[in-house]
């Protein structure tokens, strides 16, 4: 019997939502509607103070007007704030760094930012603290989590085929308690998503890396659900000028689009058209979700609209 495929999204509140974070809420939705899986949403809001109540706010508004409907996370914000804050959870993250501190794997590291980019302008950090056995119990210092040269890690992709990654040379030693004394988003992401069984992860492209480090991660929590999962890296919604959006990019949030185009059907039209699927017809969800299902169902289409990304 096959399981059942369970994916989220996860958009974080630092801002406002905009044409890519729609794609890609679209996406994942949609293919979860195909292979009748379970949807969560769940909301990366661990940056306590600088979560702004405004952009909480905006996530339920536009998955509202997006009509993108989810089995199971927070309704609104008060849900999200009594049941499923990711503040909620900030004991079992220690817990697992705890963990992790005590597989010896992790170290604490004194540098700064000026100093690291001085050191690797462009790439990772260069390892300058792994052997110097700093204090892991001192205030203020960011733990990074060693990886050996040479790890690869393996994952799925939709249509099964297996991607590696050399997560040295993505990704070196990150940083996984910030200087905060907060849990790092690759680790808070990697337990939510494991503690959810999400076998379908939906995301941008930029964020390979991420992935790397999450499955490396997972396996240094011996972890179960990951190593069945598939992920999607799908290519990214740029500006007019070919910039990758961002969360204060003004024409395309998605206030400023429902201000200018009313209906969300004009990111429906938009959706299909990035995924290359004919779009003309498109006067609601329901037509976007057929479209995307005989695409999927034929074997060539299934193949090509993913590819992109993959
Ligand atoms: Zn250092």
């Amino acid at each position: 019997m096959s399981q059942t495929v369970i994916s989220r999204i996860a958009p974080t509140p630092s801002g406002f939502l905009h044409l890519g974070n729609a794609f890609n809420f679209l996406l994942t939705a949609l293919l979860v509607d195909c292979e009748g899986g379970h949807l969560h949403l769940r909301i990366d809001d661990l940056d306590g103070p600088r979560v702004e109540p405004s952009s909480v706010e905006d996530i339920f508004v536009q998955l509202e007007w997006l009509g993108i409907e989810y089995d199971s996370g927070p309704s609104g914000p008060d849900e999200l704030f009594k049941q499923y804050s990711q503040q909620l959870r900030r004991e079992r993250y220690s817990a697992t760094l705890e963990f992790l501190h005590n597989s010896g794997i992790l170290y604490a590291c004194e540098c700064s930012r000026s100093e690291i980019r001085k050191l690797s302008p462009v790439g990772n950090y260069p390892g300058t603290c792994r052997l110097k056995e700093l204090d892991l119990m001192q205030d203020n210092l960011p733990w990074r989590v060693q990886v050996p040269e040479q790890t690869y890690v393996k994952f799925k992709t939709f249509t099964d085929k297996v991607e590696k990654i050399n997560v040295d040379q993505v990704m070196g030693d990150f940083v996984i308690k910030r200087r905060d004394g907060l849990p790092a988003y690759q680790l808070a992401s990697v337990m939510d998503d494991l503690e959810l069984g999400v076998n379908l992860v939906v995301r941008g492209e930029d964020l390979r890396a991420s992935t790397a480090a999450q499955l490396f991660l997972s396996q240094c929590l011996n972890d179960q659900v990951f190593p069945a999962a598939r992920f999607i890296h799908h290519q990214l919604i740029n500006d007019n000028s070919g910039n990758k959006l961002s969360k204060s990019a003004g024409a395309f949030s998605l206030t400023s689009l429902r201000e200018k185009h009313q209906s969300p059907v004009w990111i429906y039209q938009e959706t299909a058209k990035s995924l290359s699927l004919p779009f003309q017809h498109i006067r609601a969800l329901d037509d976007l979700k057929e479209v995307f299902r005989s695409a999927i169902q034929k074997k060539d289409g299934f193949e090509n609209l993913l590819k992109q990304g993959e």
